[in-house]
């Protein structure tokens, strides 16, 4: 039921329990007590929020929230916060921008981050820059996954170039799958569309939510509607369409004003990707691979066990939203967390120094770069292994896992880490090499799977975004702790880390 009234507490506790309990819940206080006054930093550099009829902030509904405290524009709300940031970030002198630069490595010695390497795609020349300090910003990696919200830009580069260089990444078997990608490309049908009263329908007519989450309804958290949505397509009552069994995300009841004053973007996106107008027709929908709680291991001042280095956003796991995040929470948390992080890092640059980088690290890069990957003469190709590498994860790292499942993909993904070596690009040259920069990417994301799939092979409980079969119950005696995964040759090397509980215990989770 929504509350009339909302408070730091009740966002906070709706974020923890949503979280499954794994949220670090120090971090979360943090976050929810500086959230809105990040949305006002924001309105306040232009932001164009929509509006109450008395001219405030509007807020909706979104899943797992009990207030309706979705700030928004439109349905257009990421593309507008990042146009007002970055609007704003060009008009200031003392920023330079790295435009088609893209990074490769950062260089850590003697556990200090002093710079990093990047290949300037327009010469295609590797460069080495000094840093003082460094905040790793490069976003999530659900592109491991075929069926995927996300830009084909998003391989967690970040992660993968910090792991390797010694830094732990944390809680990476919790992936987010959003309940409403829609068939045929996982284009993201924002929550919102429930938020402003959108049904889940069956292939029976059926509004099924009422049997998985009968108070909440479609807005209960995202992985509670999609584990719901994939036992209903799994149990035979999915709808039949050209691309496998789906489920109907019906709006027709909202009307073509309403449909056009708050969700047009998602009309427009629906009728010309989709083939359906959501004013006349349900659109197909199934769950996609969205959102990666886990990342780098940052603590609430997003320091990471580097110095010098810091992490925010979505490549980051500061424990804010544990094993399932709730909608809204994430850019509100990168506003927030972002800003935490160019002050730790301000500081930090603002009493050091530049430090001389070894050129060994450098040409050790530039030979993994330019010898081995651009250079190699093997015959196998990058998309082939990345189709394969996705296939596997979908098939048999998704919503539901098992532990044979895992075992077997495991393997395959390392025969693929195998093959990856006898990669052979193309195109041998320099200038704009984006054969180059996707084999850069596919073995990143090669590190990522692997990583994905060991720490879901460890955590024998479900919990969250993470469902074993072989294990259905949360199991707080044995499992009320974070993941860490450490780069090692011979794979990863998982350690325990425990939660930070403050007011809010684990207690039964229901909807
Ligand atoms: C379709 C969609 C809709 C969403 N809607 C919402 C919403 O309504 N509310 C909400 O809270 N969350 C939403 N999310 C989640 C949220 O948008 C993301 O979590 C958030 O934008 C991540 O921001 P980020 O800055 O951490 O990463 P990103 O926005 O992914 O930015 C990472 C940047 O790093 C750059 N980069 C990466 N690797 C390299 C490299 N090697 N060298 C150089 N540059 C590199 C990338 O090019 C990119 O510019 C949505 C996500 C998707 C996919």
């Amino acid at each position: 039921m929504m509350r009339k009234e909302d408070s730091y507490d009740l966002h906070a506790w709706d974020t923890v329990k949503g979280a499954d309990f794994l949220a670090d819940q120090d971090v979360v206080e943090f976050f929810v007590e500086h959230a809105p006054k990040e949305l006002v930093r924001l309105e306040h550099l232009g932001c164009p929020w929509s509006r109450t009829p008395e001219g405030k902030i509007s807020q909706r509904p979104f899943g797992g929230h009990s207030f309706p405290r979705a700030c928004f524009a439109a349905d257009m709300t990421g593309l507008v916060e990042m146009h007002t940031l970055y609007g704003r970030a060009i008009t200031q002198e003392n920023i330079k921008f790295y435009d088609e630069w893209f990074v490769t490595s950062i260089v850590v010695e003697d556990n200090i981050a002093k710079g990093l390497t990047a290949i300037e795609m327009r010469t295609g020349e590797m460069q080495a820059l000094h840093a003082k300090a460094i905040i790793m910003a490069t976003g999530g990696y659900a592109r491991i996954y075929e069926f995927t919200t996300f830009s084909h830009t998003s391989t967690g580069d970040g992660m993968t170039i910090v792991y390797r260089a010694g830094v732990p990444l944390k809680d990476m078997e919790f992936v987010q799958f959003h309940p409403t990608g829609m068939i045929p490309q996982g284009v993201l049908i924002t929550g919102g569309a429930r938020g402003e009263g959108g049904y889940l329908i069956n292939a029976e007519g059926e509004r099924f939510m009422k049997r998985y989450a009968p108070e909440k309804m479609e807005l209960a958290p995202r992985d509670i509607v999609a584990r719901a949505e994939t036992t209903e397509i799994q149990e035979g009552r999915g709808i039949e369409g050209p691309y496998g069994p789906y489920i109907a995300l019906d709006l027709r009841h909202l009307g073509e004003d309403k449909i056009n004053e708050r969700l047009p973007l998602i009309r427009d996106v629906a009728i010309k990707l989709g083939g359906v107008d959501p004013v006349e027709d349900p659109i197909p929908i199934k769950p996609a691979a969205h959102y990666s709680m886990g990342g780098i291991h940052a603590n609430i001042k997003t320091e990471t066990l580097v110095s010098g280095l810091y992490a925010a956003g979505e490549c980051s796991c500061l424990s804010a939203h544990g094993a399932n995040r709730l909608g809204t929470n994430s850019t509100s948390g990168c506003l927030v967390f972002g800003f935490v992080a160019g002050e730790e890092a301000a500081k930090h640059a603002l009493s050091s120094s530049f430090r001389e980088v070894s050129n060994d690290k450098i040409l050790a890069e530039e030979t993994r770069v330019f010898d081995k990957i651009l250079g190699g003469e093997g015959d196998e190709r990058v998309p082939l292994i990345r189709d394969e590498m996705r296939r596997i994860m979908s098939e048999k790292v998704w919503v539901f896992r098992s532990g044979d499942d895992l075992e077997k993909a495991l393997k395959e993904l390392l025969e693929l880490k195998r093959r990856f070596r006898d990669v052979r690009i193309e195109d041998k040259g320099r200038g704009f090499n984006t054969g180059l920069v996707e084999a850069i990417q596919l073995d990143f994301t090669l590190d990522l799977a692997e990583i994905t799939v060991a720490c879901a092979l460890a955590r024998t409980e479900s919990r969250g975004a993470h469902t074993r079969r072989d294990y259905p119950k949360r199991e707080d005696k044995n499992w009320l702790k974070h993941i860490l995964a450490y780069y090692t040759k011979q794979g990863p090397r998982l350690e325990y880390i425990p939660v930070t509980i403050t007011k809010w215990p684990p207690t039964m989770r229901a909807y």
